[in-house]
């Protein structure tokens, strides 16, 4: 009967999804009207459910008439490596219809091949490395206003992955702030407190080449599979998916059935999931399970604190002018304050001299030109309000007139153009908005720039003073 099923539908689909999809399944029993089928996980069933399954319907009514019941049978290893098989049945679901009543009798698997263990085609024997960096650690991981939120809670998933409700835990924040730092201290506190349990740090590019590397190898099962066995899976920089339905597609299964498996998932983006484009809204959705948690610039203190640790590690000594003098001009990026420090370092221990004041300020000044290209919100409000002749203050405000309505709308607009934060951060440097209000004043912009010529003008005259 399953024979006659197959030669059906491999008539019916692509080569390549049959031999995905359908080469791998076994047919176990057949009683009346009842075919057994054993696939090999249990994502495998929930794929074949979701996209064939008008497919198996059509070919087994065909073969078995109107009653046609289908019964998955999965065998799967409870961990990997576990040489204990297991059997469980789960009854073809209702949207199905093929199971008007549910039929959920255990199959006793007579077959004597089925008796070894399940085998992952390919993988077998793969001891997964987990790739993390042990340099990163919740240790030298400094605390601060700026990122107390995303450490703590990177805490207590270390403590209990998978047991907590910040899973997924998604640590957001823009370049140089420390996510892939804090993604892998999580992992390494994890392989440290519970050395059996398999840790994977990946970055979501790689992942994407090996998706599409296994694509191209007829290897995708295998993928699949591969990423199904982990116990806590870090993947960084997420926003990389972004357009990229395939690898979105499958990332979508691994994740469903690791958290449906209490499997602890850890992810970083750039943006907050508001502000994620090109993602399909059913993974956002599963990205705001869990707990978002923002890492932002670090305030003074923290600077400061980074850079003593720095140096305190490097066993370097620096008077605290100069330590005062990097951490006062370098605010926004971690990575640029240690690239400062590590310059400074480097410089004196050539020169064989003292590092003095003058050499900091001109080594800083190099580190903030660089950077100045980036403009910053301060920056475009600052502008703005010039433009216009207000102050800053005045141009956050509350106030409803339309003069200074329109200011703020813009100073928003041209952040959103120039800078990469968030529309959440955004709104919340302008004045303490929210990010609709940001998307909300945009769209304001876009069309008042068509309609009114005046305001067309501002627009342009803004743009020479930004774009560089
Ligand atoms: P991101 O992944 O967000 O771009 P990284 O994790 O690569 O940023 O961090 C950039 C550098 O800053 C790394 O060398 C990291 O160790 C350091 N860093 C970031 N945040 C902290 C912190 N809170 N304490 C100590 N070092 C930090
Ligand atoms: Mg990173």
């Amino acid at each position: 009967v399953w024979k006659n099923c197959l030669t059906f539908i491999k008539d019916n689909i692509q080569p390549q999804a049959y031999k995905t999809w359908f080469e791998p399944i076994k047919s176990v029993k057949l009683t009346d009207n009842a075919l057994s089928i054993q696939v090999p996980s249990k994502f495998f069933y929930e794929w074949l459910e979701e996209h064939y399954v008008k497919l198996l319907k059509v070919a087994l009514t065909k073969e078995l008439g109107e009653n046609a019941k289908l019964v998955y049978v999965i065998r799967m290893e409870n961990t990997y490596g576990n040489k204990q098989p297991y059997t469980e049945s789960i009854p073809s679901s209702n949207r199905a219809n093929m199971t008007p009543q549910e039929l959920d009798v255990p199959v006793k698997n007579k077959n004597p091949e089925l008796k070894n263990p399940f085998v992952i085609p390919g993988i077998r024997n793969i001891k997964i490395e987990s790739q993390l960096n042990p340099n990163y650690s919740f240790d030298n991981f400094l605390e601060g206003d700026s990122n107390r939120l995303a450490r703590s809670a990177g805490l207590a998933v270390a403590n209990k992955p998978g047991g907590t409700s910040f899973n997924p835990l998604l640590i957001f924040g823009g370049v140089g702030l420390g996510k892939t730092h804090l993604a892998h201290s999580i992992g390494v506190e994890i392989k440290d407190k519970y050395p059996e349990k398999t840790v994977l740090y990946i970055s979501a590019e790689k992942f994407t080449q090996q998706y599409i590397e296994s694509v191209k190898k007829n290897t995708r099962n295998d993928f699949i599979h591969f990423y199904q066995l982990i116990d806590v899976l870090i993947i960084d920089d997420v926003q990389f998916f972004s357009g990229k339905s395939g690898t979105q597609d499958v990332f979508f299964h691994i994740f469903n059935h690791l958290h449906q498996n209490g499997k602890q998932v850890i992810l970083t983006s750039d943006k907050a999931p508001v502000d994620m484009q090109d993602i399909e809204q059913r993974l956002l959705s599963r990205f705001k399970w869990g707990l978002s948690a923002e890492l932002q610039s670090p305030d003074y203190e923290t600077r400061i604190s980074i850079l003593k640790n720095r140096l305190y590690r490097d066993g370097v000594e620096m008077p605290d002018e100069i330590i005062n003098c990097v951490a006062q001009n370098i605010k926004t990026n971690v990575r640029e304050l240690e690239g400062a420090i590590i310059s400074l370092i480097a410089q004196s221990s050539f020169n064989h001299k003292e590092v003095t004041l003058e050499l900091a300020q001109q080594v800083v000044e190099k580190f903030v030109k660089n950077t100045k290209r980036e403009v910053s919100i301060d920056y475009i409000q600052k502008v703005i309000s010039e433009y216009f002749s207000m102050d800053v203050e005045t141009l956050q405000s509350k106030t409803r007139k339309r003069h200074i309505v329109q200011a703020r709308q813009l100073a928003m607009f041209f952040a959103k153009k120039y800078t990469k934060a968030s529309l959440a951060s955004i709104g919340s440097q302008i004045g303490k908005r929210d990010h609709a209000t940001v998307l909300h004043a945009c769209k304001t912009v876009d069309n008042l720039a068509e309609t009114d010529k005046q305001f067309r003008k501002y627009i342009d005259d803004l743009n020479k003073k930004f774009a560089q």
